[in-house]
Order: structure tokens, then C-alpha cells, then sequence
């Protein structure tokens, strides 16, 4: 933890011990009159930076949302720290993605404060609005596949004998289901409803409803914008291959293949000769033009495979796993989508990507 985010929580912790004693003082002395701000006012406690970002987006700007984990935290291989453990028992709500994203909130999750917003919480986008787009080879059958992850066999024992920084094992379901911006709007209406049943007075109610609002009109937008941007790729070129299992969601909603190297690999195997020419076999069938790296500097498994099969990386990583450290819940996915658009050969109108991310900007401050 940084001095300065350090200093921050510590500022934090304090104010809220103050706004307890004062809260403890005034319902004493005005115990009639307390039921106004003060009453209102909210602690919560947001789990994963993007759960973090989704929240705020639609909680009122009078409700403390705390951020739990830092950006750079990689959140499945989060461990809870006995501050953060605090802060959790502490809140009034804790909302977050669930244990398949944050297996840490295994004992969380189980309290009545705790709020999942992440794949066990929504329905899963059929894309049922994106009839258009089925040349683009997403049909009811492929997204039904979704449903069984299992056959990758990621398990956790698997995951310790991995040797290539591989901390991406999420056992059993996929859970990078924000890629699909209408999947970020379900969990946002999940936020929403959460949120209303704190408030007893109407008027604030309506006030998150139009949160939510502006919250769901930006990422419609978003969507837009996401299927014009690949609507520029060669539809020959609209592969997504990647080091592990994150942009399903993404590719079902916006028609590309995904590839996913440690699928195919195996989790406790990489390195053995069978496995690596299946994957260079695949990577030639598929015509691949490059293979998206999802870390700074790129993964030594993804390194050699570039290698050997002369694919190149990609210039930019994709961000799969959450937030970048700077901006929200849309500059991620503007990120992603010209960083992928750019490099199979498409043309990616960032302008207008950036002015959406400015605009949920706005809600979040
Ligand atoms: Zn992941």
C-alpha cells in the first residue's frame, strides 16, 4: 500500500469514528430530527476496483463507497488482510463479484450484508438484441457452452504446480462477464435495487433510479460503439487469442473466436512438446495475425509461443481481469476494443470511446 493511500485510509477510518460519535451525540439530543442526512448516509464497501467503479457509478454521492482492493492487486489471488477484514465487518454492505472472480470472499459471501453482483448474480446476456450480427457465428448453441466450463479442468491443485506466474485458475464458471456491456447493466441493476432498499425516502430512491439511468444509456452506448469499432475488422481476422480464459463474453457479444492458450495447454503441462503443437497447429488453422498479451512485460508462456510460432504479440496488453489503473469501467473496455481492433486490422474510433469513458467519469466523482 502506497504512503499516500496509506495516510488516506487511515484519514478514512478516522472520519468515520467521528461520524459514529457525532451520529451517537445527535440522536441523543435531536433523536426527532436525526433521521435526515446523517440517517441517509451510508458505508459501503466495494470488494474489486471494477465493482469499486460500478458501485459509485450509482450509489449516491452522499454514501461512502470504500474501495478495498488496490488496482494493482490481482484479485484472485487476493488474501484478505486483517485491516481489510475490518473494513469489511464494518460496513453496512459489502458489495462484490463473488467467489468464482474473488475466491478470498469464500466466507464473505455467506453473510446477509454481502451483495454478489458478479456471474452467480445476473442472467448472462443472450445478446438477444444482436440478432443482426449472427454472421458473426454466436448462436444459442455456442452461448450454451458457457454453461460448462468444467471440461477445462482448472483446478486449484492443478494451479500450484504452474510455474508461469499463473494465477488465473477460476475454477468451474467464468467470471469476466463485464466484457459484455449489457452484463455490466444487469449488475448495475443489481447495485440499483440494493441500493433503493437502504433509502427510505422516495425522493432519493428516484435519484439512484436516475443514476442507474445515465449508468445504462452509457453503456448501451458503449455497446454501440464496441460494434462499430469490430464492424471495421476483416471478418476472416476476428480472432481473440489470449493467455487464459477472460474474453469469452467479449467474443460472444461482438462475434470473434477466442482462443485461450492455457485451455488448450493445460494448466500443470505447458511446456510439453504434444500440447504446444496442438496449440501451434490451432494457431495456424485459425490464421491468427497475433496473439493479445494481457500482462506488462508478457507472460514467458506467451513469449515462447509467439516465438515458435512466429505470430507476433501485441503492441498493447488487453486488460482482462478488471480496471486499469487509471479510468473506469468504459476506458478499460474502449482500451480493449481498439487495442484489438487496431491490431487485426480494423479502425478504432478512440474520440468518440473516450468521450463515453468521460461521461461515466461524470457519475463517479
Ligand atoms: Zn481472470
Amino acid at each position: 500500500m502506497s504512503i499516500f493511500k496509506r495516510i488516506f485510509s487511515s484519514y478514512i477510518s478516522h472520519k468515520k469514528v467521528s461520524i459514529r460519535n457525532s451520529l451517537i451525540a445527535s440522536a441523543a439530543l435531536f433523536s426527532i430530527n436525526t433521521n435526515g442526512a446523517f440517517a441517509a448516509s451510508k458505508n459501503y464497501v466495494a470488494v474489486e476496483p471494477l465493482t469499486c467503479d460500478i458501485v459509485k457509478s450509482i450509489a449516491l454521492p452522499s454514501d461512502e463507497v470504500i474501495c478495498l482492493v488496490d488496482r494493482k492487486q490481482d484479485v484472485h489471488d487476493l488474501k484478505i488482510s486483517p485491516k481489510q477484514a475490518r473494513l469489511l465487518k464494518k460496513a453496512d454492505k459489502v458489495f462484490t463479484l463473488g467467489t468464482e472472480m474473488t475466491p478470498a470472499m469464500r466466507n464473505w459471501v455467506k453473510r446477509n450484508s454481502t451483495v454478489v453482483l458478479g456471474v452467480s448474480a445476473i442472467d448472462i446476456d443472450d445478446h438477444s438484441d444482436h440478432d443482426d450480427h449472427d454472421d458473426h457465428g454466436h448462436s444459442a448453441k455456442k452461448h450454451d457452452d458457457h454453461d460448462d466450463h468444467d471440461d477445462h479442468g482448472h483446478s486449484a491443485k492443478k494451479h500450484d504446480d504452474h510455474d508461469d506466474h499463473d494465477h488465473h485458475d477460476h475454477g468451474g464458471v467464468d467470471p469476466h462477464v463485464w466484457h459484455d456491456p449489457h452484463n455490466i447493466i444487469k449488475m448495475g441493476e443489481v447495485v440499483s435495487k440494493s441500493l433503493k432498499k437502504d433509502v427510505p425516502e422516495r425522493k432519493l430512491r428516484k435519484a439512484i433510479s436516475n443514476r442507474f439511468k445515465t449508468f445504462d444509456k452509457t453503456l448501451e452506448d458503449l455497446d454501440k460503439w464496441i460494434v462499430k469499432q469490430v464492424s471495421t475488422i476483416p471478418s476472416s481476422n476476428r480472432v481473440i487469442v489470449s493467455k487464459h480464459k477472460a474474453m469469452d463474453y467479449y467474443g460472444d457479444a461482438f462475434g470473434f473466436e477466442t482462443i485461450s492458450l492455457l485451455d488448450f495447454l493445460g494448466h500443470s503441462s505447458s511446456l510439453r512438446p504434444q500440447n504446444i503443437s496442438k496449440v501451434l497447429n490451432e494457431l495456424k488453422e485459425e490464421n491468427v495475425k497475433v496473439i493479445f498479451k494481457e500482462q506488462e512485460p508478457a507472460s514467458k508462456l506467451v513469449n515462447n509461443l509467439s516465438k515458435q510460432s512466429s505470430i507476433p504479440l501485441s503492441s498493447n496488453q488487453i486488460f482482462v481481469d478488471g480496471l486499469m489503473m487509471e479510468g473506469n469501467t468504459i476506458t478499460v473496455a474502449v482500451h480493449n476494443t481498439c487495442t484489438i481492433v487496431n491490431e487485426l486490422g480494423g479502425s478504432c474510433d478512440e474520440t468518440t470511446g473516450f468521450d463515453l469513458a468521460s461521461n461515466w467519469g461524470s457519475l463517479n466523482q
